[in-house]
């Protein structure tokens, strides 16, 4: 898991500060502004070689796993990334630091320039200043709003 996230984070955010693999690659899977759990996996086919299939496949190499457990973290990590793109808040959750609202900040426009780990942990988000931090809001008419907390000061123009 640490693997595939350390990998995911450095090429995720290299997708977006390279302008050529974010037009041409990236912005496929950043059409979807509000995301839904079938567009999880919605990528250029390149993305979904280089960064996931690549990713799951170092893990599996350098841990030294077994094919049996492979199908176990293969399906985990599909099933992470899944519910990451879900926008329910779940009581599972509550428990992950990386979840539905952190991943949904970064499909915002305000919010592409950070929250790039997935899909299990947010700590090289936070060791390299990418996270934003987020609170959740009642939405009128029900659900709840994701708002980020810089996006919030902004907007009131006060810190709080
Ligand atoms: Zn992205
Ligand atoms: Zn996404």
């Amino acid at each position: 898991m640490v693997v595939m996230d350390t990998y995911q984070y450095f090429v995720h955010r290299y997708m977006h500060t390279n302008k050529f693999l974010y037009k041409h690659i990236h912005s496929q899977h950043h059409t979807i502004v509000v995301p839904y759990a079938f567009g999880a996996l919605y990528s250029n086919p390149l993305e979904g070689f280089f960064m996931d299939t690549a990713s799951a496949t170092l893990g599996f190499l350098v841990s030294g796993m077994t094919p049996r457990t492979a199908i176990f973290f293969f399906s985990l990590a599909n099933l992470k990334t899944v519910d990451d793109h879900c926008s329910m808040w779940l009581p599972l959750h509550l428990v992950l630091a990386n979840n539905t609202a952190f991943h949904g900040i970064h499909h915002q426009l305000y919010g592409q320039k950070y929250n790039f780990s997935q899909p299990f942990f947010v700590h090289w988000d936070k060791l390299f200043g990418t996270y934003m931090s987020y609170t959740l809001e009642e939405r009128k008419g029900g659900g709840l709003d994701a708002r980020p907390v810089k996006h919030r000061v902004a907007a009131h123009g006060k810190s709080d």
